[in-house]
């Protein structure tokens, strides 16, 4: 394989499909070394095949909003790969959402579910409705337009949404609701992340948050440094963003800083239970702003404009969005000390900002490593749903940590440099391409 000349012909076919063409390079280099040892790979031109999503489904979604306007949005489903498992991944609304940033998203989402160790395949849907300033009931008009459309296309052993940026549990309620009447199948697992009351599992709605501390805790030991007493900066306020929040706080760490669209909270003192309690009702506001928290917590104090990457920290965390921390964000949290950064948003950091850690030495991880447990535990309520029984909080926890704790382990084997860095990127790369490539190759040309 010469990654030089697969980018080229890869750009030349998606022109303009940045986010995607991100994604896949980095996986590329990663995993150029091993795979030119393994001919029988090149023989059946796996990478070429991998890099290409299997199908895109494209579909129109027309709603009326409250006051009677008619509006069409456009939906997506990415089925990317199936070599080891029913396609699985989130669906996001978010107002970018393009091909371009599905791809990339059911590419690396690919990757992170073979690492998982459960048998998923990698998808990824969404739509360019923004869910900012909708109402209940103009959100649920519209996730039944979606679900109109896609229910034909997925199924519990086919292909299994979950939720993403835009989509939480009140969405997937929603989908569920309409998938039902259309499909007349009453089998719960073919979307997780559901409520409690209806095939959802214990853990899941923290479980991106908690995952991606357990892996960080890892991180740390290799290191030799714990999380007591350090200093943690979040961007975001969703859902991932509080599991990070509550669990950092709980393994004794400080949380001095959320963030959202609109600036920073700089928050000296760390997290209470209210302080975390009431992330969940900013999300849940629909409105995308987190300067509230500031009047609520006179404690806390806001600035707008401004990325958490701002505020001085050990521990940097990008819990919101793909390429939310760049190259000067790098250097601004190098400056002040940060030593270890874990994205745990979907291609957290830019190429620059990844290589600006690296190249400094710090501790750096990647999302398909860090975010995998929100996944993990969806394929958890997927073997819950199968088996028709559900686990107590503690089960599905215990299952979660040791599945993070491989993923470490995984990382560790990939990527330790003859110098001892433990490059975490190709670590999670090289680790997730041998078992689909594996499978690929097995399976033979189709
Ligand atoms: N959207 C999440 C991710 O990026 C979760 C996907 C799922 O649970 O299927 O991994």
């Amino acid at each position: 394989m010469n990654v030089t000349s697969i980018m080229t012909d890869l750009e030349r076919k998606h022109p303009g499909e940045n986010e995607y063409l991100q994604a896949v390079r980095e996986v590329l280099e990663s995993i150029e070394e091993t795979y030119n040892e393994h001919p029988e790979f090149e023989k059946a031109k796996i990478v070429e095949r991998m890099v290409e999503p299997d199908r895109i489904f494209t579909f129109r979604v027309t709603w009326v909003d409250d006051s009677g306007e008619i509006q069409t949005n456009i939906g997506y489903r990415i089925q990317f790969n199936s070599a080891i498992g029913p396609y699985k991944g989130g669906i996001r609304f978010h107002k970018a959402v393009n091909p371009s940033m599905l791809k990339f998203l059911g590419f690396e989402q690919t990757f992170k579910n073979a690492l998982t160790t459960l048998p998923m395949g990698g998808a990824k849907g969404g739509s360019d409705f923004d869910p900012v300033g909708k109402s209940d009931a103009e959100i649920m008009r519209f996730c039944q337009a979606f679900m109109l459309e896609l229910w034909n296309n997925i199924g519990p052993d086919t292909d299994v949404p979950a939720g993403d940026v835009g989509v939480g549990g009140r969405e997937i309620g929603y989908m569920y609701g309409m998938y039902k009447k259309l499909a007349r199948e009453y089998n719960t697992g073919v979307l997780t992340g559901k409520g409690m009351t209806w095939g959802g599992s214990l853990v899941r709605p923290e479980a991106t948050g908690f995952g991606a501390l357990y892996f960080v805790e890892h991180m740390l030991a290799k290191a030799g440094r714990s999380l007591k007493g350090v200093t943690v900066a979040i961007s975001g306020f969703g859902n991932v963003a509080w599991g990070a929040a509550t669990k950092a706080t709980e393994l004794g760490a400080r949380v001095i800083a959320i963030s959202g669209p609109d600036g920073v909270i700089y928050n000296p003192n760390g997290m209470t239970k209210e302080k975390i309690d009431y992330m969940l009702e900013l999300r849940a506001s629909n409105r995308n702003i987190v300067a509230p928290f500031a009047e609520r917590f006179p404690d806390a104090t806001f600035t707008p404009g401004k990325k958490a990457w701002s505020v001085k920290c050990d521990i940097a965390l990008p819990c919101a969005f793909q390429n939310e921390l760049n190259g000067d964000d790098a250097k601004e949290l190098l400056a002040n000390g940060t030593w270890c950064t874990a994205e745990v948003s979907n291609m957290g950091c830019t190429p620059e900002a990844i290589a600006t850690f690296q190249q400094a030495g710090i501790l750096f991880a990647p999302g398909k490593a860090v975010n995998a447990g929100g996944v993990a535990t969806s394929g958890l309520e997927m073997t819950q749903n199968a088996m028709h029984i559900s686990w107590s909080a503690a089960e599905v926890d215990e299952k979660l940590h040791y599945i993070m704790q491989n993923i470490h382990e995984q990382c560790v084997k990939y990527g330790t440099q003859a110098d001892g860095y433990i490059n975490y990127v190709k670590g999670a790369n090289i680790a997730g391409f041998m078992k689909v490539a594996q499978a690929m190759l097995e399976q033979g040309i189709v």
